[in-house]
């Protein structure tokens, strides 16, 4: 079976319930984050190319959206940097046109922003959530690792433009490093590049769950609420409310889709999915002796990962 560049439906706190569309393939970005989900970048690029056929995207959403399920948006994401797509508008506008019902949502490492053409294609969406965790050339380069293609300059004054004429809702999302981006005197110039934007929401977030390298470590609750409030930001969680029981075998599949796109803890998957903590348990159990998932404890808890590595990110 071929990749899919469509996923979930996911639930999420910021965006409800989300289709996920992925316009890369495992794993394009413009960055490598210390801190990635989806495992280290493979190919590293500035180059924006048809990363996948618009066409396929497109057939494989209609095939989704079909049967109008119970959406509250279809967010552009997943394994990579979807505004590497030279198709992100075309596809973007083809979904406002055909499914008008669905409200779209962008993540975006915004590395991409200071092309003109870019931001036109983005404008009509009406989410658009955008990471921003350096102000500073070299701590830029320490926590994202872009391609050096990337100018960091070019990048800020674009999300500066974007937010003067957006109209939709902006959300720009920093993440805390400890012992990369978490000094005072950094924080204070990150709230200035905040104050500079137009109206936008500022969120900070900090690991949870497994990223690339182990030796990144997850902001103490402390750290997260002090740098919260020299920024100005609201501070974010994970996953969003459940969907309801489900029998268990559809459960189980629920379960490694899931932990295909994300690696979970069992309080995780409870909220996701509705189930009990003991339906998990003994369901991840199942799927651990048959090796389809394996255990990382981590601080916040044991995570589950599907066998074949991470996946994609996921709207929080
Ligand atoms: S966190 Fe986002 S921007 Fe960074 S490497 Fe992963 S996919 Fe790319």
């Amino acid at each position: 079976m071929g990749f899919s560049h469509v996923f979930g439906p996911v639930p999420s706190r910021r965006l409800g319930l989300s289709l996920g569309v992925d316009l890369v393939t495992p794993k394009v970005c413009s960055c490598d984050c210390v801190y990635c989900e989806c495992g280290p970048t493979t190919k590293k690029t500035a180059q924006r190319a048809l990363y996948a056929d618009p066409a396929k995207v497109i057939e494989e959403i209609d095939q989704r959206l079909a049967g109008s399920p119970k959406l509250d948006f279809v967010t552009f994401s997943g394994f990579g940097e979807p505004t590497l797509n030279l198709a992100l508008g075309e596809v973007a506008d083809w979904l406002a046109k055909k499914y008008p019902q669905y409200r779209r949502a962008l993540l975006t490492n915004a590395t991409l922003f200071g092309n003109p053409a870019l931001r036109k294609e983005c404008a009509g969406i009406g989410v658009v959530a955008a990471s921003v965790d350096s102000v500073d050339e070299k701590i830029f380069r320490a926590v994202n690792r872009p391609h050096p293609d990337i100018c960091l300059e070019e990048m800020l004054e674009g999300i500066r433009a974007f937010s003067k004429d957006y109209s939709g809702r902006l959300l720009v999302e920093f993440f805390l490093v400890p012992g990369l981006n978490d000094q005072p005197e950094h924080l204070a110039r990150m709230k200035k590049f905040f104050d500079s934007l137009g109206p936008c929401i500022v969120e900070i977030n900090t690991l949870d769950r497994p990223g690339t390298f182990s030796w990144v470590a997850p902001a103490s609750r402390q750290a997260l609420e002090q740098a919260a409030r020299i920024l100005g930001a609201v501070p974010i969680g994970s996953f969003c409310q459940s969907q309801g029981s489900m029998a268990p075998a559809a459960l189980k599949e629920r379960i490694l889709e899931i932990i295909s796109r994300r690696p979970c803890t069992v309080d995780d998957l409870v909220k996701i999915s509705g189930a009990s903590p003991q339906e998990i348990e003994k369901l991840v159990a199942e799927l651990a002796t048959s090796g389809l998932v394996t255990k990382k404890t981590l601080p916040r808890g044991v995570f589950f990962l599907a066998q074949q590595g991470p996946g994609p990110k996921s709207p929080t």
